[in-house]
């Protein structure tokens, strides 16, 4: 059983585009031998037959391919993996944002954008965002990333300067959000938060209940390998989008969600590529016709200590749900493979009470079938520790909810 976002009838005039990525892949050495001429893409239940791709394929795929747009610059971009030497993904000027706003607008003229997405260092994200806001004809406030030292100069810049929309990470915007609720400083004129890049994180809502009343949450979803797949409103749940016409979403039994790009202009070869996300088409309350996807959130949320199943992502979720608690993030220490200690690194929310870390520590241990069986003998390898900043990858940016470390 297998289902996918566009009926037969919609996605037939475009499967083109998915026959001329199957011809593009079979081009590549590595990857031929996985599509052998018995496979085709002239229907959906052709495509379904094909092999999923994952990001491992598809950066093989793209240094053989080397893609290059024909109207316009070829960008580079950071494409998957947390670790390691950069991969890199493709995309023309313009970063197919015109297909997304024909079909999303959440900006429109009168809006004083902020793009608080990270720009340089190859990330994508705040590029797409300024084209979109390009589109829109809306006032733009090209702001990026800042320290944590510049949180309180900047908002009050935002403030005085009436800014309407802001867009970012939902990790950096809990930490705008975080800093001017602490601060006290309000931004009532803000009505748009713009957000792509990780899961809607729900204490978003009580910061922006206090800082932004009048704020509500514009969400993408994607990757730098599919670009912008879907999009939601403030009528959808946080965690359903619908997808884009020229994006075939389809889910397979074992829940996990692949991506066919239909947009002929598309550089990447994504072809039921996977990015790792679990998830479902439903429907949504908020009117819009045509199946939604619910998305689940990532398989690899669960890493193993001592042969035990840990939730990264509720462990996380848990804490962050403390007062006084900004951010967390897990830490995993090993050593030749066995875990030696889990860390919880949490980040207090500005200048308030700082959260009480032993009391946090006991909660949790208690809390954590995990944690309370794997570390039954040495409970005090199970540590909450403050921290000013969480661990950030220096490379591609991200602040992943699990680091993992090897003792030497
Ligand atoms: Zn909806």
């Amino acid at each position: 059983m297998t289902a996918f976002s566009l009926s037969p009838e919609a996605a037939a005039p475009r499967l083109h585009v998915a026959r001329r990525t199957l011809d593009r892949l079979r081009a590549v050495p590595a990857l031929a031998g996985r599509y052998p001429q018995h496979l085709d893409a002239g229907s959906l239940d052709r495509l379904a037959q094909l092999p999923p791709l994952a990001r491992d394929d598809l950066n093989t795929a793209l240094a053989h391919l080397e893609p290059a747009a024909d109207g316009s610059a070829t960008w580079l971009f950071q494409s998957g993996g947390s670790t390691g030497a950069p991969k890199i993904g493709y995309a023309p000027t313009g970063f197919y944002m015109a297909g997304v706003h024909a079909h999303w607008q959440p900006l429109d003229r009168t809006d004083v954008f902020v793009n608080a997405w990270g720009a340089g260092r190859m990330w994508g994200a705040h590029f797409l965002a300024a084209a979109l806001a390009d589109l829109s004809g809306c006032r733009i406030i090209a702001l990026g990333s800042v320290t944590k030292d510049e949180y309180g100069a900047w908002l009050e810049f935002l403030a005085a300067r009436r800014v309407t929309a802001i867009g970012g990470t939902p990790s950096v915007l809990r930490l705008w959000f975080a800093h001017a609720r602490a601060a006290g400083i309000r931004l009532p004129s803000l009505r748009k938060v713009l957000w792509l890049g990780e899961a809607w994180q729900p204490q978003l809502d009580d910061d922006l209940a206090e800082v932004a009343p009048g704020a509500r949450r514009w969400g993408m979803f994607g990757s730098t390998e599919t670009w912008v797949v879907g999009t939601n409103t403030p009528d959808c749940r946080a965690d359903v989008f619908h997808p884009l016409p020229h994006q075939l979403v389809h889910t397979a039994d074992d829940g996990l969600l692949d991506f066919t790009t239909l947009d002929p202009a598309m550089l990447n070869p994504v072809l039921r590529y996977r990015t790792g996300d679990a998830g479902e088409l439903t429907g949504c309350p908020c009117g819009r016709p045509g199946p939604a996807m619910r998305v689940l959130g990532r398989r690899d949320s669960v890493v193993q200590v001592r042969g035990l199943g840990l939730d990264v992502d509720e462990l996380v979720a848990r804490a962050e749900r403390t007062p006084g608690v900004a951010r967390a993030q897990v830490v995993l220490t090993e050593r030749g493979g066995r875990a030696t200690g889990v860390e919880l690194l949490v980040v207090a929310a500005g200048p308030a009470p700082a959260p009480d870390v032993e009391r946090l520590r006991t909660e949790l241990f208690t809390a954590t079938i995990t944690l309370g069986t794997a570390f039954q003998h040495d409970p005090g390898s199970f540590r909450v520790r403050p921290v000013d900043e969480l661990v950030c990858n220096g490379r591609t940016g991200k602040t992943a909810a699990l680091v993992v470390r090897e003792e030497s």
